[in-house]
């Protein structure tokens, strides 16, 4: 596995140049282009990583797993009174199909749809952001994990299009909490600064139906895991959930930032980071990156 991971890093490299790095806000435009890290957790806790798979970068969207997989712990399936199941053929940040669709936003990985999530967290526990960093501090056994101070005040400050989709949910009576609490919140845990190893061992109970290795424990139900890989599978890559399920065939979850989160169901997570990104919003040289891995080992979802 480690021959493999070093070789997948050379190659990926070649991919340096294609694609841009986010740029809706400064913080993230900032970001050298020119890393590549990867990361393997095998369910049995064998680290495998190359490149740069330990610096940390913004995990973004992926924080978006963090967020359902804590709101599940606590709303089971009434969280699907709030936000659908399904693919929203609309851009993550689209707000025409919220307006048709009454303020409930397709499925739980686009922005709104996260919103309404961390809306469930505002309302369950008094610290949301602070109670995700020691849980993503907790899965990974890094207590070093922060938010990024300077990417949670870009957030903020470019807010607009966030805000005015949680107001939209607001008036449809789908956001219970005060909405500048909530997209604080939910800006927080986009902000997590998370490496590819962190990643990796973080969410491996995705893997390991539902046991986390690092706290050596039942962190949530087999089922739980099973459905949420589910919605990784059909969502978890923006509008090209299609494309990368027949390239890659594996339940994933990609965060502007540049990383993308790939679980092997019953073996192991794959994390891989790259910050230029291709017009669909995830990373080109992350995506090439497991797509090799995953003909490598003929690996594929269910199997
Ligand atoms: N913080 C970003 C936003 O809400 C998340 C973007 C992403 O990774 O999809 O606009």
């Amino acid at each position: 596995m480690q021959q493999l991971v070093d070789e997948i890093n050379e190659r990926a490299r070649a991919k340096f140049g294609t694609g841009r790095v986010a740029d809706y806000i400064p913080a993230l435009a900032e970001q050298n282009a020119n890393k590549f890290g990867i990361a393997v957790c095998t369910n049995d806790g064998q680290v495998y990583a190359a490149g740069d798979a330990r610096d940390a970068f913004s995990v973004q969207s992926i924080a978006k797993v963090f967020l359902l997989t804590l709101s599940l712990r606590v709303y089971q399936d009434t969280l699907w009174e709030r936000v659908g199941l399904n693919p929203s053929g609309m851009p993550f940040n689209s707000l025409t199909q919220l307006e048709a669709e009454r303020g409930k936003p397709r499925n739980p990985f686009i922005n709104a749809g996260a919103i309404v999530v961390a809306d469930r967290l505002v309302s369950a526990f008094a610290t949301p952001s602070k109670h995700i960093r020691d849980v993503a501090r907790r899965l990974s056994g890094n207590e070093s994990i922060l938010i990024d101070a300077r990417v949670l005040e870009s957030e903020w400050q470019h807010r607009s299009r966030n805000a005015a989709m949680a107001y939209l949910m607001k008036a449809f009576g789908n956001i219970d909490n005060d909405v500048d609490q909530v997209l604080h919140s939910y800006f927080s845990c986009c902000s997590l600064a998370m490496s590819c190893v962190d990643l990796a061992i973080a969410l491996n109970y995705l893997a390991a139906d539902g046991h986390a290795q690092a706290m050596g424990e039942q962190f949530i139900a087999a089922d739980l895991a099973r459905r949420i890989n589910s919605i990784m599978f059909t969502c978890g890559m923006y509008d090209a959930a299609g494309d990368f399920a027949y390239r890659v065939g594996l339940p994933a979850k990609s965060g502007v930032g540049g990383g993308i989160i790939a679980i092997v169901p019953g073996k192991m997570t794959v994390c891989a980071w790259s910050p230029a990104l291709d017009e669909n919003g995830n990373s080109v040289a992350a995506q090439y990156a497991l797509e090799l891995l995953a003909n490598e080992m003929g690996c594929e979802f269910g199997r």
